[in-house]
């Protein structure tokens, strides 16, 4: 946020606040929403006040102009809510089979036979300056440089994409277009590479004991690497792999980590992070010790790093709903990891129990973790300036990401005290935190009310159904993602 890029277009945005912006929250509980303003008057938070109202959604003339589909928007949805497609931007074919009257999603439809005009912030929604990077795992469907208006759509400091199709071994190599667009539009809406945590393919297990199999994970895996490269990428995040139960756990992480030197070498300077996984069956980096044992047998240390998913960490037995517990977990991983590796964090609240090993991602503040979970994290100065990724149901809907993102940046500036008693009998700090969950638990409801999807299967697992098919087995919400499509 230090980058001039950044704040020239905050400046630039501000100038379109007066005669276009919306405040999506007019509606409904606006008080709720100033709570953690009035009570925190802290630098950040003035900040994060002054773009408070201004957030949302704005659109510029020319967008309105070209904007295809009529407004569906219910009647105490204001007008520009749902108005949010850039442009230049394109629509994927993730969507097809959708309605046209279909809310506008994270990846925005195609205007044939028109002139590009790249996308200018101005059109976008004002971001918050803050040191903790929110933003979610967003789709990069139409081209690798889509992900970029994606993440701006929904006010995200940073972001996650996949480098190609999640669920193939291969894809044809990244444009030359589409990695200089990339890389000018990062620049153009200033966010910075080490803040971009791209997910790798959902086939790939390094820690295979079948040399065959693993070969294939590893050239895929390799492909990502040299992608990311290409694109000017620092990070990249992968689940370690699993025995698939022919193998000792030990001899998985051996082998994980012989595919993580070769790589090393086989690459110029991307760094290969570690996941840590919800730890059903066979699979590799449940636990800490895990990714700790993998990372003492890589050679080039500055070439590896963890990424902490909170639903996973959560289902494989790690309690961080409360300080002391976020405070033990992250001084366990810095016993048996190291604070120095962690590059990133997925921010997801989790449908499943504590220890159900059950990786079930859920919206932030509606699933067991809670809000006061992800307040420890917003206020912890050990994971600033790493990229803190949602990869919450979306129900390939804008609004769902744009309140959740919101909602995680005003916990950044909220003072809480622990609950007193469990019941939170009397508890300020509560209230207003089980006041920013209904907000989030509103937005949720009314996208999955306008969801012809969720309506058929109950809720929120619309997308899920979509890919469930690609999935491999033993893995879960992760891939509620938006994704890239066939003909990427
Ligand atoms: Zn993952
Ligand atoms: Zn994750």
């Amino acid at each position: 946020m230090s980058t001039s890029a950044f704040v020239d277009v905050r400046r630039r945005s501000a100038r379109l606040v007066g005669a276009q912006v919306v405040d999506s929250r007019s509606t409904h509980q606006p008080s709720a929403s100033a709570l953690p303003a009035a009570s925190t008057p802290t630098g950040a938070q003035k900040s994060e006040a002054k773009n408070e109202h201004k957030r949302t959604e704005k659109r510029s003339n020319r967008e309105l102009e070209e904007e295809e589909e009529e407004d569906t928007a219910p009647a105490s949805t204001p007008k520009t809510k749902r108005r949010k497609v850039a442009a230049t931007s394109r629509k994927s074919s993730t969507t097809q089979g959708a309605d046209a009257d279909d809310p506008p999603v994270n990846v925005p439809r195609k205007k044939k036979g028109k002139s590009e005009v790249e996308p200018n912030p101005v059109d976008f929604p004002v971001r918050v300056s803050s040191p903790w990077k929110v933003g979610a795992h967003v789709s990069a469907a139409g081209g690798v440089e889509n992900s970029i208006t994606n993440a701006a759509l929904i006010g995200a400091n940073a972001f996650a994409l996949f480098l190609k199709s999640q669920r193939k071994w291969t894809g044809p190599p990244l444009k030359s277009d589409s990695i200089a667009k990339f890389k000018s539009r990062l620049e153009t809406f200033g966010y910075s590479p080490c803040h971009i945590l791209p997910h790798g393919s959902y086939l790939v297990n390094l820690g295979n004991p079948d040399d065959e199999k693993r070969e294939k994970s590893y050239q895929c895996f390799l492909d990502e690497l040299v992608r990311a490269e290409q694109l000017g990428l620092t990070l990249y995040n992968f689940h370690p792999g699993s025995t698939v139960g022919l193998t000792t756990m030990e001899n998985s992480i051996s082998l994980i980590a012989q595919c993580l030197n070769r790589a090393h070498k086989e690459t110029k300077s991307v760094v290969t992070v570690i996941e840590n996984m919800a730890g059903s069956g066979n699979v590799i980096g449940s636990s800490f010790k895990d990714l700790g044992d993998i990372i003492k047998q890589v050679e080039d240390k500055a070439r590896v790093g963890v990424c902490l998913d909170t639903c996973h960490m959560f289902a494989a037995g790690y309690d961080i709903r409360t300080k002391q517990g976020w405070i033990s977990m992250i001084t366990q991983f810095d016993e048996e990891v190291g604070l120095k590796y962690l590059r990133g964090m997925h921010l997801n609240d989790s449908k499943a129990q504590l220890a159900s090993k059950k990786d079930r991602h859920e919206n932030i503040g509606l699933g067991h973790l809670s809000l006061r979970a992800f307040h420890h994290i917003l206020t912890d100065e050990r994971v600033q300036n790493i990229p803190l990724i949602l990869e919450t149901p979306s129900q390939e809907n804008n609004d769902i990401w744009i309140k959740e993102v919101e909602i995680l940046n005003r916990l950044s500036t909220l003072k809480l005290d622990e609950p007193k008693d469990a019941g939170g009998e009397g508890d300020e700090g509560g209230q207003l935190l089980d006041a920013m969950m209904e907000e989030i638990k509103e937005v949720v409801k009314k996208v999955t009310a306008t969801n012809p999807k969720a309506a058929k299967g109950g809720g929120k697992g619309s997308s899920k159904r979509a890919v469930k098919g690609r999935k491999k087995a033993g893995e879960e919400d992760e891939s509620e993602l938006s994704d890239l499509t066939e003909d990427d």
